[in-house]
């Protein structure tokens, strides 16, 4: 195998000022304020009269300035074969089962440099759409026989090297996958997905654990696959080594109607109650999907603090089916979305399909609006959109982004606000008018730790 080229570039900012026309702080759209960056963290943000002067300030006319989104779920070997898995013609019963049957056949031509351009092409793509962070769920582990590669982590190496070569945060999502169904065999075409104990498994957590304290901007989370992937023991011994290590855990869960007839048919409870059981929900829990939940889910989530991540449009183009947001956020569990299969990388889009979706299934309108007034007593739909597209999702990662304030890390997205989607519109109905009528389009320059890695300099 060649060894593609795989340099880590610059480490964090230098001190400086960014001066845009406004900012998007946890308090609304503000105008006047320059925000001070040092070392990859916001350290101030201030009047920018009170900007002393001499010190180094980047003006953007024409800016607001967002925190940078942050995409939750993401499979980025997936984004490679959209040819084959989205636009060739196929039979007239294609679902869900077929395209996961045609992306398996795809998978299997990808070596560990194929996953690193795969990679570094989607987390491009990503970083001009405005996302500054990305959890990548890896399960693409092993030769396509099941064995090793060389070293362990091969293929979340080469992840790892291409979120550093881009700069793109990433919290890698070390996936465990042992079963092709609950209580079957892995099909052959899974077996590179697959440890064969949980002692590989952890071995495989270390090994990236080790290699992330060399990359300033990977952390490492762990994701059981899904019921059909990790039979319920495994649940348990991962819960108890994410509690140990204080990781971020992430599970697909309740995708599919006939995944959670099957967890009710061995288990007698649906996913959401095996993964409860199984201990395994925590503030530190995020369900991907949770497309079908049963009576009592969303209150088990609520309970323990965990979170939703949304893939609005893959599960669209998927058809996976509507996830009950609205019944989600009147329990008290947060959202935030990723964009998955990489059929669309579009936070903007995302965050709409989330409302549209509750709008088309209620037959109303405004249904996210939340229940926090904000300082002028109203309801906001922008504000409640936006969290789930950076906040929520930040501490679905556990990272300290996500937010402009002091403290924070420097992950930043400077919005023209003069583009014809948003021209126009005030500040008092800029994030409405961005989560409904934003796109990449719109993102302009884009910082990761404080370093830009977007747009003109
Ligand atoms: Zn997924």
């Amino acid at each position: 195998m060649s060894a593609p080229v795989r340099a880590t570039t610059g480490v964090f900012s230098t001190f400086m000022w960014l001066r845009p026309d406004a900012v998007l702080t946890e308090s609304g759209v503000e105008r006047g304020l320059a925000v001070c960056v040092q070392a990859g963290r916001i350290i101030e943000v201030a009047l920018a009269a009170l900007v002393p002067d001499g010190e180094p300030v980047r003006r953007l006319p024409g800016r607001l300035l967002i925190p940078g989104f942050v995409n939750a779920h993401s499979h980025a070997f997936q984004r490679e074969f959209r040819a084959e898995t989205e636009f060739r013609q196929v039979d007239q019963d294609d679902n869900f089962w077929t395209w996961r049957d045609r992306m398996y056949r795809s998978a299997q031509k990808l070596d560990p440099d194929g996953v690193h351009r795969a990679a570094l092409r989607v987390f491009s793509e990503m970083l001009a759409a405005g996302f500054t962070t990305v959890g990548e769920f890896h399960y693409l582990h092993h030769r396509p026989a099941g064995q090793s590669y060389a070293a362990i982590e091969e293929m979340s190496q080469a992840v790892i090297d291409a979120a550093a070569n881009v700069r793109i945060r990433m919290v890698l999502l070390e996936v465990l996958y042992c079963t092709g169904g609950i209580g079957q065999a892995l099909r052959p075409e899974q077996r590179r997905f697959a440890s064969s104990d949980f002692d590989r498994y952890r071995a495989l957590v270390d090994a990236v654990q080790r290699s992330a304290r060399s990359s300033p901007l990977v952390t490492v989370g762990l994701a059981p696959h899904s019921v059909r992937a990790v039979p319920r023991d495994l649940l348990r011994e991962i819960g108890l080594l994410g509690a140990e290590r204080n990781l971020p855990v992430h599970m697909h869960l309740s995708e599919q109607i006939s995944e959670v007839d099957d967890c009710v048919a061995a288990y007698g409870q649906s996913p959401v109650a095996t993964a409860a059981a199984a201990g395994l929900l925590s503030d530190r829990f995020t369900a991907v999907h949770a497309t079908h939940l049963r009576d009592g889910d969303a209150e088990l989530l609520a309970e323990a603090g965990a979170r939703v991540c949304a893939c609005p449009s893959t599960e669209a183009n998927l058809g996976d089916g509507f996830l009950p947001a609205r019944e989600l956020r009147a329990a008290g569990v947060d959202l935030c979305i990723g964009s998955d299969s990489h059929a669309l990388i579009d936070p903007f889009a995302e965050l709409r399909m989330i409302e549209y979706r509750e709008r088309l299934r209620s037959r109303s309108r405004n249904v996210l609006v939340g229940e926090t007034p904000d300082r002028a007593g109203r309801l906001r739909l922008g504000a409640e959109l936006l969290a789930m597209g950076t906040a929520h999702g930040a501490a679905a990662l556990g990272l300290d982004t996500g937010a402009i304030r002091a403290g924070a890390l420097a992950d930043l997205v400077a919005i023209d606000v003069e583009d014809p989607a948003l021209q126009g519109v005030s500040s008092e109905f800029l994030q409405e008018a961005l989560a409904l009528c934003g796109s990449p389009r719109c993102v302009k320059e884009v910082w990761v730790g404080g370093v830009q890695v977007h747009g003109p300099r």
